[in-house]
């Protein structure tokens, strides 16, 4: 009998340690799924060219990740920037001309409906600055953990510009185009920020995209995520478009894009040019160099496919998650450089996060300083890092000088709105030129191989992830082992004479 109870005893052990097992693995699963935390867009568009407008429904699986309770969520509108009588500009003065060739034209989204998962309306209103914003006002609170599933009916139309959100004379550029949610930040609410003509005026959280998009067939189709299918019925073509922890998405169409193809350590890097393009082979293996060099400085490119794309654009480059549009108005000689520029937003603002509005120079310092790596590493192009560096201290200096010739004082802190920048120049230089002298200065504390060693974890910390100012010193700090805090804060408070 004891003998019996014993060998019975020990196999009872042992299957309840089997069974502990089996009940725990999907727990174990669940844990290391970090996806189960992003909100998931699935967006049905269709394009439609006789009216340059884009139709769609939108489900949104929205998760609240935060500590307090939700009665409403917010989107951003921002086709409405582009509604006539704004108050807010899409672009400065001085770029008119250039992003609006024909005279001023103008775009907006339509709300046509809001319901819950069961297609019961729900109650929302579009209001804010320019009608930024919509509120979807939730059928029952919505507490920390928890996610809903909202239904988003909407027409966007497109303006005649040359401009992130228009359509030009070569492509189509379809971004900021569907309402995406507003980051909610602790103790502070959500981000409601109107557009702006400074710099890129978004600020998103990572999520799933699973995109059905129909447009005619005689388009070709350059967006964001992985192409999973192509459905060609009586001249449209259907495409099912996938990306996983993306920040946003964009679109580009064009009848002129012609394609070429790169593999750079398992990523396919597509260029899209146009049809006669003379350096097309020459622009995508440049591209391919980009991505290798900065997988090797930074971290790798954690998706499957980089999508580089000529359009016409108002500004130089624009970067969206696995796409970056170049400017056609570029000229040949600073190419090169705008796309090494763009692709280096793959890590500084895709993968890093940061609020693009309130902290633009997080991404474009680091961007424009990575440009800065690129070159340094690659000497065959002619840029030597020194004289980039002693280049941007003059424009710098001279800058500074202009400003308080003419106002009689300049204001030279850098973590700022981007309403707060008073001019476009004075945003470029605080950003962009500051950025890239500020961490050039420190990699001069810190010496080269601590500085990449510490961008390298920043990458790798903050992946997935919106970093602010604070966390960007902590993990600077902690990762070369030496506070910084009082350095890099007396950069961005303008405290530091540049001399
Ligand atoms: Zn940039």
């Amino acid at each position: 009998m004891k003998k019996f109870l014993r060998k019975h005893f020990v196999k009872i052990i042992i299957a309840c340690i089997l069974l502990a097992i089996v009940v725990s693995i999907p727990f174990i699963f669940k844990q290391s799924n970090e996806s189960l935390s992003y909100n998931n867009y699935t967006l049905s568009l269709t394009y439609n060219d006789n009216l340059k407008t884009i139709e769609g429904e939108e489900e949104v699986c929205y998760f609240n990740n935060s500590n307090n309770a939700f009665s409403s969520l917010y989107f951003h509108l921002y086709p409405n920037a582009f509604a006539e009588g704004t108050t807010s500009k899409v672009v400065s003065n001085n770029n008119f001309d250039k992003a609006f060739p024909n005279g001023a034209s103008y775009g907006k989204i339509e709300i046509l409906q809001v319901t819950d998962q069961f297609d019961s309306p729900l109650e929302f209103s579009v209001g804010g600055e320019d009608n930024n914003i919509l509120e979807v006002v939730l059928p029952e609170i919505l507490y920390p953990d928890e996610s809903i599933n909202i239904k988003i009916s909407f027409v966007s139309s497109l303006p005649n510009a040359n401009h992130r959100y228009g359509y030009g004379e070569n492509t189509i550029n379809i971004a900021n185009f569907y309402p995406i949610a507003c980051v909610y930040q602790d103790g502070e609410g959500f981000f409601t920020q109107p557009y702006h003509s400074n710099g890129d005026p978004f600020y998103s959280d990572v999520a799933n995209y699973n995109v059905n998009l129909t447009a005619p067939s005689t388009f070709v189709v350059a967006s964001s995520g992985e192409q999973i299918s192509k459905v060609e019925n009586d001249g449209e073509t259907s495409y099912n478009i996938c990306g996983e922890k993306i920040r946003d998405f964009c679109i580009v169409l064009s009848q002129k894009f012609e394609i070429f193809s790169t593999t750079v350590d398992g990523i396919t890097i597509n260029y899209f040019g146009y049809q006669g393009d003379k350096d097309m082979q020459e622009d995508v293996d440049f591209a391919g160099e980009c991505v290798k060099t900065y997988n090797s400085l930074f971290g790798k490119y954690p998706y499957s496919v980089l999508n580089v794309v000529k359009a016409n654009f108002v500004h130089g480059g624009m970067e969206y998650p696995n796409i970056v549009l170049i400017s056609d108005s570029v000229s040949a000689k600073d190419y090169k450089y705008v796309i090494a520029h763009e692709i280096a937003h793959q890590w500084w603002y895709g993968v890093v996060g940061t609020n693009q509005y309130q902290h633009a120079w997080i991404d474009e310092g680091l961007a424009e300083y990575s440009t800065y790596l690129f070159f340094e590493e690659h000497d065959e192009y002619g840029l030597s890092y020194n004289n980039m560096i002693s280049n941007a201290l003059s424009n710098y200096k001279f800058f500074v000088q202009v400003y308080e010739n003419v106002n009689g004082t300049v204001d030279t802190s850098m973590d700022r709105a981007l309403d707060q920048f008073a001019t476009e120049p004075e945003y470029v230089q605080l950003t962009y030129t500051k950025g890239v002298l500020l961490f050039d200065n420190l990699r001069e504390m810190l010496g080269k191989d601590k500085f990449l060693k510490a961008l390298k974890e920043l990458y790798q910390d903050y992946a997935y992830q919106n970093i602010s100012p604070a966390e960007l010193i902590a993990s600077l700090s902690s990762s070369s082992n030496r506070n910084l805090e009082k350095v890099i804060k007396s950069w961005i408070d303008g405290e530091v004479v540049i001399a």
